[in-house]
């Protein structure tokens, strides 16, 4: 299996080549040559092996250069005991024709976890690989939770240290006292004065640095990103969309013929392009509902092939789906214009010179095909989440929420009665204002502390709080480090030593 940039700079690279890059030199995104295809014998193992055997299979088919026991190794790494569920990704049976896929078992109670438990076994297998001798220094600037769930993938794991800048007024309590707390003896954590933006803009900075590089290759370091664009974090992701659909199989309930929808809160396109991935390898998926919340710019384009990103930004209950640029919608503009690297490029110029750009119609039906797209402001969002716990006595986060709604609405729209999965991708007690306040009034949090509405929620839905945020507020302060703008390359620098 070789390696692509989806903009056409690069090709011939093995996967192991194209994790340790990340991002292409011309700034492309790496996909597959083919996308390989299950057969009726590997749907017949997965319907009954557990989700370590899953991944393995599918993770073998993408990683040919990876050896069995390399793939054993990144895959016991990732998903044996630190997940609080031997499923690690349980399906929940909302009625006869809804199921909840659960993302967030991980040690950070977010959907995250699933790919960031996996990434730092594929980069550091692929260092292995290719000969890379450095240690690699992971960057994170963080808006939330992608920090926390970078710093528990990356704790401990030989060969890499990691540092995580966050802006010190832009996080949650519990999201930043995640962070402070974190254990780990190759782990950094830095608080930024200023916002997300300039957090963003001081690891572009270090990352844009040749003189901080060369300083830290004469260390035997090497900068890196978690980048959500990389290929090692979309991979862990089309397995559950595999063996979701294996064990539907397997259970009876996805009968031979049918297909399943799923819909899928979406921000930067990762977690629904890992569900057409899986739909390509023959899983027996229909529709993908991809659902936005008030930040829509995903649900025009897909309805009207036009992607604009000039518009209002909106701050939501549901932040982690706060986003203009989808950045794998690349990978997805590739695939659908078979493998149109100039095309995919022009796009992506027009978008950085215009912010805009529009797809030509035989794109636009096939995106008609294969997705429906709709979205929710937080007032539908908190109604749907009151309406899915008074129907179900079920309790889903504001971005699962979303995708819960998306799905009533396109049922709405298309008279479907086939069976349908929601991707869940938090934990309600990850973003309990807006659940609890959802259930029990807008003035209900009012005075409370982030820690006092996950207790009141718990009570009043009877819902045990995950271990990982239960016992958030007693963990002991591990970093209190705070930055000026001015100070962050240099601090960056000395913690990494
Ligand atoms: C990251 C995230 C999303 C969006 O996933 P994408 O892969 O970026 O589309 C949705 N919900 C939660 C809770 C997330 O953390």
């Amino acid at each position: 299996m070789e390696y692509q940039s989806t903009r056409g700079g690069a090709s011939g690279l093995s996967a192991a080549e194209a994790i340790l890059k990340g991002l292409a030199a011309d700034k492309g995104l790496f996909v597959p040559d083919a996308i390989p295809t299950l057969s009726a014998e590997d749907f017949e193992f997965l319907g009954d092996c557990n989700y370590l055997d899953a991944a393995k299979l599918i993770f073998e088919l993408y990683l040919d250069d990876f050896s069995l026991d390399e793939i054993d190794e990144c895959v016991n790494g990732a998903y044996l005991g630190s997940f609080d569920s031997a499923a690690v990704a349980p399906l929940v049976s909302l009625d006869e024709q809804t199921r909840v896929l659960e993302l967030w078992h991980g040690p950070t109670s977010a959907f995250k976890d699933m790919a960031l438990q996996a990434l730092p076994r594929l980069l550091t297998t692929s260092m292995k690989l290719t000969g890379e001798k450095r240690e690699v220094v992971i960057l994170v600037a963080t808006s939330g939770d992608t920090g926390k769930a970078a710093l528990e993938g990356f704790k401990d794991v030989p060969g890499t240290s990691i540092v995580v800048l966050y802006p010190s007024e832009g996080v949650s309590a519990v999201q930043k006292q995640q962070m402070v707390t974190q254990e780990g003896g190759n782990v950094h954590v830095l608080a930024i004065e200023g916002n997300f933006d300039d957090a963003q803009s001081a690891a572009k900075s270090i990352f844009m640095d040749q003189g901080a590089a060369e300083r830290l290759s004469a260390r035997g370091k090497r900068l890196s990103s978690a980048n959500s664009i990389n290929w090692g974090r979309l991979l862990p992701q089309i397995v559950y969309y595999v063996n979701t659909c294996a064990k539907l199989m397997a259970d009876g309930s996805l009968k031979a013929g049918e297909t399943v929808d799923f819909s899928v809160p979406t921000g930067n396109f990762g977690n629904i392009l890992a569900c057409y991935y899986a739909k390509q390898m023959g899983a027996p998926i229909g529709r993908l509902i991809c659902a936005s919340n008030a930040n829509n710019v995903l649900t025009e384009f897909l309805r009207t092939g036009v992607y604009d990103r000039n518009r209002p930004f909106h701050k939501t209950l549901s932040p982690s789906m706060d986003i203009l640029v989808s950045s794998n919608l690349e990978r997805l503009l590739f695939e659908l214009s078979g493998h149109d690297a100039a095309f995919v490029a022009d796009c992506m110029k027009q978008l950085d010179e215009t912010g805009r750009y529009e797809v030509p119609t035989a794109i636009h039906a096939q995106l008609s095909d294969l997705f429906y797209a709709d979205f929710s402001d937080d007032e539908e969002t908190q109604g749907c989440i009151s309406e899915t716990w008074n129907r179900h006595h079920y309790l889903v986060d504001t971005h699962t929420a979303v995708a819960c709604r998306a799905l009533e609405n396109y049922r709405l729209a298309t008279g479907s009665r086939s069976l349908a999965v929601v991707a869940s991708t938090a934990s309600p007690y990850k973003f309990p204002c807006g659940v609890y306040a959802a259930l029990c009034g807008e003035t209900a949090c009012a005075g409370l502390s982030e820690y006092e509405v996950q207790r009141a929620l718990s009570q009043y839905t009877s819902v045990p709080i995950p271990e990982p945020l239960a016992d958030l507020e007693q963990k002991p302060v591990l970093h209190n480090r705070l930055c000026t703008k001015q100070a962050i390359a240099a601090a960056v620098e000395s913690v990494i030593g």
